[in-house]
């Protein structure tokens, strides 16, 4: 199976009937581009850039930032790499929290909150993201967007950040591409407004289902109830993946939910037609991609649609799988 999975590196992520799907990995170190590389990503989804932040208690440099994604740019030769801002806080944290500082971290002071709220931490990778893009095919996207003020907010931010590069003569690549995560059910509701601010989207199912159902991603005692097999994540997912595609704005899924071959047909069946995957998962996706057809997806997806317990999904999908694999 390793050697057939290695296989496929070079072949496209294409279902039987001819729809193509863009296989991207996600990272969280520079070095993880061989990695993508090796599997035979199609780009980098997801740049978590929270470990320039973790284990120290000072800011990273401007140029600390610069080489850690002019690495990852010129690695990729050309290929996109969407590259996320600051998303710390509540799971990453830089240092160990203070259980008195925040009683509810998930729905606290983080992600974009918290970079808006230290407009210079902000500012300073905004600055290394946009010079970098001179180098390649960089996109941004902002975490944990929850009302359409506060994307105005951060894409406001860029907008200094691009004017200061400019007054400055510094090159940076003008018609960068500006997107945010679907990972709070409020973007979800207003999705049809936000397809007028964004260039795309990209689904971060880790986040949406712990919203979704009101349980904590890392409560091992709740973990039985986290699951991306809920009908009402699904219900979210399908919103939004319907509501881009009808306004013609890519979205893609980045969270952990489209790694796992389990979602591939359903997703699929949705409209989504990109993944990030961690680099592991990219060859058994592919695998996944090239077993089933549209229609079929279709037909699942539907069916999914019906069902009302997250154990009736799995079953139905498990049995789907089992006829293609
Ligand atoms: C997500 O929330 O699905 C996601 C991709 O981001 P993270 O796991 O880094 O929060
Ligand atoms: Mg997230």
């Amino acid at each position: 199976l390793a050697a057939k999975l290695e296989a496929l590196r070079d072949l496209p992520a294409i279902t039987m009937d001819g729809q193509v799907v863009q296989m991207m990995g996600n990272i969280e170190f520079p070095h993880e581009v061989e990695l993508c590389k090796q599997r035979g990503a199609n780009g980098i989804g997801l740049y978590r850039t929270e470990f320039l932040y973790l284990g120290r208690d000072d800011d990273p440099s401007e140029d600390a930032h610069y080489e850690s994604y002019a690495e990852v740019v010129n690695d990729m030769g050309g290929l996109p790499v969407v590259m996320r801002t600051l998303d710390l806080g509540a799971d990453k944290m830089r240092s160990l929290p203070d259980p008195e500082d925040e009683r509810n971290p998930f729905l606290g002071l983080r992600s974009i909150r918290l970079a808006l709220r230290n407009r210079d931490l902000f500012r300073t990778q905004l600055r290394a993201i946009l010079r970098a893009s001179s180098l390649g095919e960089i996109r941004i996207m902002f975490p944990l967007i929850s009302t359409i003020m506060e994307l105005r907010q951060a894409r406001m931010v860029l907008a200094d950040a691009m004017e200061d590069l400019e007054e400055a003569n510094v090159p940076f690549d003008r018609s960068i591409k500006v997107g945010m995560m679907v990972e709070v059910p409020s973007a979800i509701m207003m999705m049809d407004r936000f397809v007028d601010e964004v260039d795309f989207f990209s689904i971060g199912t880790n986040d949406l289902i712990q919203y979704c159902l009101a349980v904590d991603r890392s409560n091992k005692d709740v973990a039985n109830l986290y699951t991306a097999a809920d009908p009402a994540v699904i219900r979210m997912i399908e919103i939004a993946v319907r509501v881009a595609n009808q306004h013609g704005v890519p979205i893609s899924m980045c969270g952990q939910m489209c790694g796992n071959p389990l979602y591939t047909m359903l997703l699929l069946g949705l409209g989504l037609r990109s993944f990030s995957v961690t680099p592991s998962a990219i060859p058994e996706i592919k695998r996944a991609c090239r077993s089933v057809s549209t229609e079929q997806c279709v037909r699942v997806a539907e069916h999914v649609l019906k069902l009302e317990s997250a154990r009736d999904v799995k079953n139905f999908l498990k049995e789907e799988l089992a006829k293609v694999f």
